[in-house]
């Protein structure tokens, strides 16, 4: 992918050329000044231009400018915008050509390689990128007649949740989300972007609506709820469930105090199926790691009459508060013991339990017979890299994957989905 840069300051503008080296990138030009990016991204067209936004000569907006000049000669040239401040105007008028591959983070917000390179890629394919805050700045300051304006405050919470939830590493294998074979939404960023065109906007908006506000709320708790399961990683689970739901119900082990659950329940009450379609599986005594002594290990879970620790009542609090009692059905049980007494065939099994090889090969053996056909197993931690993490994970998902009996359908941070292939529709290969 060929990448051009713009940004005045050496040892910044050093680093990105580096850091999007090290990842595969080509930097076919990084340049320090306005007039400069704006010969470079015309002449060279590149596949991605990264634009601070002061530059020389003026260190006020330049940068921006530059893209929109760009962006002019070259429509859809996409362009990540860096920049220390949300620049107002401009900002707006970037984003209001609704032609897409558009990105804008702020860079004291930017953390990790990752974040940033799969933002990069985002913007490169097409997609839109927007820092949280810079949505909400959007939308609090413009006039009556822009676009942004007729949204409702509902709607605004909504987009700027999209917003948080869209720039992280979820990478689909699928561009549409759907439930039940109806599409919820083609994707939040390219929603936004239409929501921005000229026209009867309004129009476009029943499909935001479908799949995110009626579940604000619960989002809000489930990214709210005491867990292990990131914000980005819990929207791509979430939508997983609400596409497989409709092949039979979702069954979760490793429940803990219920955040991935309510993830869960967020995706099933898209899909317009009957409660409770999904079921939670934990023996409640926490895992290695839980334990006292251990990394993970909260004192305040430790039952004072028995001094074990018990993670059921902060699950049923969890599910109280959000609402979700209804939704879930919280079985208590060891893994390979309720496996065997429960049938399925489940449309997704959501694997994020022990961490030993014991435990993980366990799960693997008792639950991946009962998912349907065409239905899903998600399986949570998976580390390719053992720098990042055990590697128990990701030895049950080479397995899945080595049987060939699946196809990995969604990475999403450490969350891998793979689908069960169909027998006697797809032919498994040799
Ligand atoms: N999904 C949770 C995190 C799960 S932590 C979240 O989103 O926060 C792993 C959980 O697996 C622990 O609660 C532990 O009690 C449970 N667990 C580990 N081994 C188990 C086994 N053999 N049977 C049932 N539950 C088990
Ligand atoms: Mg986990």
């Amino acid at each position: 992918m060929r990448v051009v840069i713009g940004e005045d300051l050496y040892l910044l503008r050093e680093g990105l050329v580096r850091l999007l080296e090290a990842h595969g990138f080509s930097v076919i030009a990084a340049v320090p000044t306005a007039p400069e990016l704006l010969e470079a991204l015309i002449s060279l067209k590149p596949d991605v231009g990264v634009v601070d936004v002061r530059l020389p000569p003026t260190h006020t907006d330049d940068g921006l400018q530059v893209a929109i000049a760009a962006r002019r000669e070259h429509p859809g040239l996409p362009i990540l915008v860096l920049s220390q401040y949300v620049e107002q105007l401009y900002a707006r008028e970037l984003l209001a050509d609704a032609v897409g591959g558009i990105g804008y983070l702020l860079k004291d917000r930017v953390f990790s390689d990752d974040q940033f390179v799969s933002a990069l890629r985002t913007v490169a394919g097409g997609g839109t990128v927007l820092d949280p805050e810079v949505v909400s700045r959007l939308m609090t300051r413009h006039s009556r007649d822009e676009p942004l304006a007729q949204l409702t405050p509902r709607e605004r919470e909504v987009l700027a949740l999209m917003a948080e939830g869209r720039p992280a590493p979820v990478h689909y294998r699928e561009s549409r989300v759907e439930a039940c074979g109806r599409d919820l939404h083609p994707a939040g960023a390219r929603t936004f972007r239409r929501r921005q065109s000229p026209g009867p906007g309004r129009r476009h908006l029943p499909e935001l609506v479908g799949w995110w506000p009626v579940t604000v709320d619960l989002i809000e708790a489930a990214r709210a709820a005491e867990g292990f399961m990131p914000h980005d990683e819990g929207l791509a689970l979430a939508e997983t469930a609400a596409k497989y739901v409709c092949q039979g119900p979702v069954l979760e082990l490793g429940s803990y105090r219920g955040k991935s659950t309510l993830y869960l329940v967020t995706g099933v009450r898209q899909a317009d199926v009957t409660k409770p379609q999904v079921i939670t599986v934990d023996h409640h005594r926490g895992s290695e790691e839980h334990q006292p002594g251990w990394e993970y290990h909260d004192p305040g879970l430790v039952d004072q009459s028995t001094g074990k620790l018990d993670t059921l009542p902060s699950l049923r609090a969890t599910l109280a508060h959000a609402d979700a009692e209804d939704d879930v059905i919280v079985v208590v049980g060891r893994s390979a013991d309720v496996a065997r007494h429960l049938d399925g065939p489940f449309g997704l099994v959501f694997i994020d339990g022990g961490h030993t090889e014991a435990a993980a090969i366990t799960d693997y053996e008792s639950w991946a017979p009962h998912v349907a056909l065409n239905g899903a197993l998600a399986i949570h931690d998976v580390f390719p890299d053992p720098a990042d993490g055990g590697q128990a994970p990701y030895r049950i998902y080479r397995r899945a994957l080595d049987s060939g009996e699946f196809t990995e359908v969604l990475v999403a941070g450490s969350l891998r989905v793979l689908q069960r292939r169909g027998h006697g529709t797809n032919p498994t290969p040799s």
